[in-house]
């Protein structure tokens, strides 16, 4: 069966999507192409520090608009997600609309993401925010110099600046992850740090892949006749 995500298929790709491709694109396959899914102590801790943050909702403080929860969509992207935290400055008129089905006029937005815990080695949720970034640009018609990151073990806040490399490494990295999904080419396994927090670990066995291709090649140097 054709993944939904393919390029005959006309669903967006979800923005958690391009973390998973920068974590390991062959994670991103099994999971966008196969469609696997796998939970380990990262994704459970992780679900539990967005519990706060995934029911829609806005409020009001120290002069910003915060929208909880609030889809998130760029057509020239082909993108779709859902952002934890959007604080926008709106003008008092706007407020209304954002009880009603009217797109308020949003002045100024910056995404924010929670983590659950310390920045990991491997997490690229700098991309990930800024893919956010660029679908605030499209819906709203502004700019958005820079978002956040909340890693809610430390309850630190870093700020994270949407600069020109940011949106080229994001961009590219949209672009090779189309590629991989709509040629339907999940890429081989290989052990390496990485395998060791992921959670399709079980379902991937990368070890296999490397006693594997360790066979071929003693097979190679006992089965090649010397001189
Ligand atoms: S176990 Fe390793 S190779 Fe397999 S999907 Fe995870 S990170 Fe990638």
């Amino acid at each position: 069966m054709p993944s939904p995500f393919s390029a005959a298929g006309s669903n967006p790709l979800p923005l958690s999507a391009l973390n998973d491709f920068l974590f390991c694109p062959r994670r991103a396959g099994l999971k966008f192409i196969e469609g696997l899914r796998g939970e380990n102590e990262h994704t459970v801790i992780g679900d539990l520090a967005h519990e706060n943050v995934d029911f829609p909702g806005y409020e009001q403080r120290a002069g910003w608009t915060l929208l909880r929860a609030l889809p998130l969509f760029s057509d020239k992207l082909g993108l779709s997600g859902k952002a934890d935290l959007i604080e926008v400055h709106l003008d008092e008129s706007q407020m209304a609309n954002l009880k009603s089905e009217i797109r308020p006029v949003v002045r100024e937005a910056r995404p924010v993401e929670y983590k659950k815990g310390p920045k990991r080695r491997f997490d690229n949720d700098e991309v990930q925010l800024c893919a956010q970034a660029l679908c605030l640009e499209e819906m709203f018609g502004i700019t958005v110099p820079a978002g956040a990151i909340f890693y809610a073990q430390s309850e630190r806040r870093a700020e994270v600046i949407f600069d020109e490399a940011l949106r080229q490494l994001t961009l590219s990295a949209i672009s090779n992850l189309k590629s991989l999904i709509s040629n339907a080419a999940i890429p081989a396994a290989e052990l390496k740090p990485q395998c060791e927090g992921c959670s399709l670990h079980e379902v991937c066995l990368p070890e296999l892949a490397r006693s594997a291709s360790a066979w071929r090649a003693a097979e190679t140097r006992l089965f090649t006749p010397v001189d």
